[in-house]
């Protein structure tokens, strides 16, 4: 039962964790981009005003400067920063290009160009060898006091920025991965730590649930017997106020007999002290059997019991267990169901690769509400209290049926409609 909770606590800190890394890798990535952006559109605004002025002279006096340059020479200037200026004729009057293999594409986007004056822009595009490239990109008009002399065309190459940015994010990714692992297991142990006080006490907890039960056990057959011996004694004249007494007292330590033999069963299971002794045993028998056991309540009830078994059903479980199993549900279908109802148990082999047998205990009586239905597998839980309490439940006996069908590996559920009854599904592997 702890090291459920352990893991679920792990999980936890576990995805606390994560999100935290996550938010952190995020925050961080988001940060340094922006901060990136900001220093790149510093600089190319002041590399293009530079441009600017240096070209303002050159332009009035209607220079160009490729015809000085060395053609192949200046075809050949690839660096990382480069320009583009030309006259108002859109004649291109000096250059320092990029790289030759992205050169058409730069051009391309300057004879459609349509972004703010000033701004540096983000250019992404694949040149002809599938390499993608990044450019930041900017144009200033260039003005002689009120006269349009040309413009310029400014860009750099930021594409290792982006690279570099890209592999931090996957060392990020990677260091978090290994601080996420080096977490889940600190967690673990702490979620360890943690649980220890809770499980010395609940463990002292079980100790006296066990013993007080297994005390109780003797006085408390010591009563009935006695209750059962005053009445059977023919030289008592008892009233029949007394006698009444004497009935309500009888079926009251019952009661409790019945609940302190369900604690020290749950007490045990908790402990581990309860073995599962399995054995091959016909099933349509034992269900017969209990059927048999519970007619003269159903009578009592006006209700009918039905099963719908096939003869040989060999299991392989532990028989008393399966018995206990089959009581309580068979206990609850009658305590909840308004006389002259019908119960059915109906047993069914299912084959497959893991064959297993499916036992269907189903009633036609005040049924379950969806919210509770989750809920009354769990101990003492009970979906209408006073009810229960008058039906002599205690809210135990469920836990025990979900312990047992556990300890076979099997799984139990509830469908239910209130108002129209419900069915108990069990599996068991066999
Ligand atoms: P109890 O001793 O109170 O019956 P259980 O653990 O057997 O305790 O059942 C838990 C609760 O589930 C009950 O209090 C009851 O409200 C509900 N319940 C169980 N079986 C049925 C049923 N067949 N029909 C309607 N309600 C049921």
């Amino acid at each position: 039962m702890f090291s459920k909770i352990r893991n679920r606590l792990t999980i936890l800190y576990a995805v606390v964790m994560t999100i935290f890394l996550l938010a952190f890798i995020a925050v961080s990535y988001a940060g340094i981009l922006w901060v990136l952006h900001r220093e790149e559109q510093q600089d190319i605004q002041a590399f293009t005003q530079e441009e600017v002025k240096e070209h303002v002279m050159m332009l009035k006096r209607k220079e160009s400067r490729i015809m000085l340059k060395d053609d192949d020479n200046a075809n050949n200037i690839g660096g990382k920063i480069f320009f583009y200026v030309f006259d108002n004729d859109g004649k291109l009057v000096d250059t320092e290009e990029p790289v030759v293999k992205m050169r058409s594409k730069v051009r391309d986007m300057i004879s459609s160009w349509q972004d703010t004056d000033g701004e540096g822009n983000i250019k992404k595009f694949h040149i002809a060898d599938g390499e993608r490239v990044i450019l930041i990109m900017c144009s200033m008009p260039i003005y002689d006091g009120q006269e349009l002399l040309g413009r310029v065309y400014v860009g750099e190459d930021i594409t290792s920025y982006y690279e570099i940015l890209k592999n931090l994010l996957i060392v990020l990714i990677v260091i978090s991965i290994l601080f996420l692992i080096a977490a889940v297991f600190v967690g673990h142990l702490l979620a360890g730590r943690v649980i220890v006080p809770i499980n010395n006490s609940f463990s002292r907890q079980r100790e006296f649930v066990a013993n007080a039960s297994h005390e109780l056990r003797t006085p408390l057959s010591i009563l009935l017997t006695s209750v059962e011996v005053v009445q059977s004694d023919d030289d008592n004249h008892l009233s029949s106020f007394s006698t009444q007494v004497l009935d309500d007292m009888k079926s009251e330590v019952r009661r409790i007999t019945k609940m302190v033999s369900d604690l020290l069963t749950l007490a045990r299971a908790d402990a581990g002290a309860t073995n599962i002794i399995k054995e091959k045993f016909d099933l349509y028998t034992v269900t017969q059997q209990i059927i048999r056991s519970f007619q003269p309540v159903a009578d009592e009830k006006t209700l009918e019991l039905g099963l719908d078994c096939e003869n040989n059903i060999v299991v392989f479980a532990d028989k008393e267990r399966i018995n206990q199993l089959l009581l309580i549900l068979l206990d609850n279908a009658i305590k909840y169901t308004p006389p002259g109802g019908r119960i059915d148990i109906v047993i069914r082999m299912i084959e497959g690769p893991k064959p297993s047998v499916r036992i269907i205990v189903q009633d036609k009586g005040v049924g379950i509400p969806a919210a509770h239905q989750n809920l009354i597998f769990d101990r003492f839980y009970r979906v209408d209290k006073v009810r229960s309490r008058e039906e002599g439940g205690t809210g135990i006996g469920l836990s025990i049926a979900k312990w047992i069908v556990d300890a076979h590996e099997g799984s139990i559920s509830v469908e239910s409609t209130p108002g129209y009854g419900s069915s108990f599904i069990v599996n068991l592997p066999i």
